[in-house]
């Protein structure tokens, strides 16, 4: 029935609502355009894209509140490149790893790597968490903030386990949208597609001194890393603000821009406060609709940035997320390997908490015409 055509002052301004690539702000696309001339198209050895580097790096510096130590290291790649740099040069003998969903169980996989012990893996069910557990022989201890496929946080608080151990967040789909202390990890990693609302293809970690000593001990040691998987190469280069190879220069213009607007915004408080507001109009929707109930059953387990619902069977929310496209609200599909009866929303930083309640009002006239 995709030829429903839901009432224009009901539509959000925007309808993006994608888990990444998500939502990019209008400001950004102007940022891009004002400077793109005398950037895009330019050496990446040179000053200027050297300093558009150390602008982004110190964005994220001040909205993390880094403490004295801690870097902001990048490479090319994404997320799923850390996974294997951090397995070839963070992980040093046995990593524990939380795996209740898709991302987790895909770090999960890269820690199984032949050289290492057999990882720890913590299993739960989509719709719910593991969470770390001390034991002994552990290095690292990793787990996603927020498991993007299912909709389900965690939390960030450190592991107490054998001393020197690392706790490492994969914070891809977290990291600007939700509060975190950087007293409580080593490693905080994420790509800018997502809440930073800009292009994938290059990651971020904010590294502890810990960590980058442990990155330095793995790297002199006879094992075998792959140049490309470098994090030791990553620290050297980021501390020039540089990346091994070229990096997507768009990318980095629009998170520049990204960072500049929550930093003037009121930082991570106020993202996390934005984010908060979203997802709650969507979890307090679903709560009164009667065909629709939120996935994670823990309130406290509930992201704040990736809302899921499930619908029950008088409704094919597949069929809802294909009248919403076309009508220019998109990416509402749950993740594709989930295979459940649900629409995803993200309700990241760059969305505008009314642009979500009017994708309420949107969806209670989809569900009116087709009841
Ligand atoms: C999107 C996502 C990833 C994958 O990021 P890529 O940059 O595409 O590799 C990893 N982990 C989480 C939690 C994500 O949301």
């Amino acid at each position: 029935m995709p030829s429903l055509v839901i009432p224009r002052d009901l539509l959000p301004a925007d309808g993006r609502f994608g888990c990444g690539p998500s939502k990019v702000r209008p400001e950004q696309l102007a940022h891009l355009a004002a400077v793109g001339p005398s950037i895009l198209g330019t050496s990446h050895r040179q000053a200027p894209v050297k300093d558009l580097v150390g602008r982004v790096r110190a964005g994220f510096r001040e909205l993390f509140a880094l403490p004295d130590g801690y870097e902001v290291v990048l490479g090319n790649g994404g997320s799923t490149a850390f996974w294997d740099a951090a397995a070839s040069g963070l992980i040093e003998r046995r990593a524990q790893l939380a795996s209740f969903g898709e991302f987790g169980a895909k770090f999960a996989a890269a820690a199984a790597a032949p050289w290492l012990e057999a990882p720890d893996v913590r299993r739960a069910d989509a719709g719910t968490r593991a969470l770390p557990e001390a034991a002994a022989g552990l290095d690292v201890y990793a787990w996603p903030q927020n498991e993007t496929s299912t909709g389900v946080m965690a939390p960030v608080t450190r592991v107490d386990g054998d001393s020197g151990s690392l706790t490492v967040i994969d914070a891809t789909s977290a990291a600007g949208g939700i509060a975190v202390d950087p007293s409580q990890f080593d490693v905080y990693y994420f790509a800018p597609q997502k809440n930073f609302a800009s292009d994938g293809g290059i990651w971020f970690a904010l590294m502890s001194p810990a960590a980058i000593e442990r990155v330095e001990r793995i790297a002199a040691s006879d094992r075998y890393i792959p140049e490309f998987l470098s994090l030791k190469n990553a620290v050297d280069n980021s501390r020039l603000n540089q990346t091994l190879n070229t990096p997507a220069l768009s990318t980095l213009l629009l998170l520049e821009n990204q960072l500049d607007w929550m930093n003037g915004s009121g930082g991570l408080a106020w993202a996390d406060a934005r984010t908060r507001e979203s997802s709650s109009v969507l979890y307090e929707w679903a709560e009164r609709t009667s065909v629709a109930t939120p996935f994670v059953a823990e309130p406290d387990a509930r992201s704040q940035v990736v809302v899921t619902i499930d619908f029950d069977e008088s409704t094919d929310a597949a069929g809802l997320a294909e009248i919403l496209r076309a009508n220019g609200v998109v990416d509402t599909e749950p993740y594709r390997k989930l295979g459940r009866n649900q629409l995803r929303v993200a309700t990241f930083t760059a969305i505008e908490p009314d642009d979500v309640r009017a994708l309420t009002a949107s969806i209670d006239y989809v569900l009116e015409q087709i009841g």
